[in-house]
């Protein structure tokens, strides 16, 4: 039977909710950091950098006292199966990468563990699996360490900074408290990431087909529209004008690209302090998530690479990213 003096296999258990060998394989982990690095960290002495999240990480928050809230229990979320230990004060790290173990599962065995993870599993099934896996489980810990982990030991280890402490400051908008240096400045009003977050540039993309040109700037006053714009278009993409006319009504998407890439989801109509606070989908403010502006205007002419409006509010140099009838 497993026992190690600083691990009490029973409060493991009891803290993770089940044995596994994914906790028994942590309770290895923890002994090999026990035995190679020193105690466990009442304070921060002690680092744990774990690059996926699962089982394991409930044993070594438990048994070396590395955790979330005191900040020695960092994630890199790369879904590998490698846990490096610091101790700060000589900065002597311990990388553990698990190996891969001999497949020995019985057919029948495979057969259970494939209807589990389907999710149909009959309340036998359920039994039985639990049995294998605490089997399994237990198998670990009577394993050499060497024959689970590659252990390398690596000197100097850059170590990551302490905890930080900073003072918690209520944002302008909830009112919940929040680090200091996590509060975005946004028109005079200090607000946390939930009340502005910032705009999520992943993904989607949109194409330029032109850029505006107008008297309009970001020195114009708001809502100004201007008699005459230019929509010049990229000549590659002269063809798409065929069909548009003056005198015909169309709408243009231009994108913001002078927006500010934090965006708060309560605004007030023009910036203006007099109006009450209104959410960003219920205006026209070009700080939005997806800062596309849109304004219906009408064809004066129609030029082989521009198109000649009237009504934009675009300002001078704005990527055009779409021209389309009036519906
Ligand atoms: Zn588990
Ligand atoms: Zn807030």
């Amino acid at each position: 039977m497993y026992s190690h003096p600083s691990i009490n296999l029973a409060e493991v258990i009891a803290f993770h909710g089940h044995f596994c060998p994914g906790l028994a394989s942590g309770i290895r982990l923890c002994e090999a950091a026990l035995e190679r690095l020193g105690g466990r960290a009442e304070d921060e002495e002690l680092v744990a950098i774990i690059e996926t999240a699962n089982c394991a990480a409930d044993a070594i928050q438990f048994i070396l006292g590395c955790t979330y809230g005191k900040g020695n229990l960092i994630h890199l979320d790369r879904g590998r199966n490698v846990y490096t230990f610091l101790r700060r004060s000589d900065r002597t790290a311990l990388r553990m990468t698990c190996l891969p173990q001999p497949d020995d599962m019985t057919a029948e065995q495979k057969a259970l563990v494939a209807r589990i993870r389907a999710g149909r599993a009959s309340a036998k099934d359920q039994a039985a699996y639990t049995a294998l896996w605490e089997g399994r489980g237990y198998a670990v810990l009577e394993l050499p360490l060497e024959a689970l982990f590659r252990i390398e030991e690596i000197a100097d280890y850059p170590a990551p900074q302490h905890a930080r402490m900073e003072p918690s400051v209520a944002c302008d908008n909830c009112g919940a408290l929040v680090m200091a240096s996590r509060l975005s400045e946004v028109g005079g009003q200090r607000l946390c990431a939930a009340c502005a977050p910032e705009r999520d540039v992943d993904g989607l993309t949109v194409t330029a087909i032109g850029v505006v040109r107008s008297e309009l700037s970001p020195d114009s006053p708001p809502r100004v529209r201007s008699a005459r714009s230019r929509l010049e278009i990229e000549p590659v993409y002269a063809d798409a004008l065929l069909g548009l006319e003056p005198g015909r009504h169309i709408d243009v998407l231009f994108y913001f690209d002078r927006s500010s890439d934090v965006v708060p989801l309560l605004q007030r109509r023009y910036g203006d302090p007099a109006n009450p606070p209104s959410g960003v989908f219920a205006l026209r403010s070009p700080r939005r998530l997806s800062p596309i502006g849109v304004t219906r205007v009408q064809i004066l002419e129609v030029e082989p690479y521009a198109l000649v409006v009237s009504g934009l509010d675009a300002w001078d140099g704005s990527p055009v990213i779409d021209v389309k009838p009036a519906g």
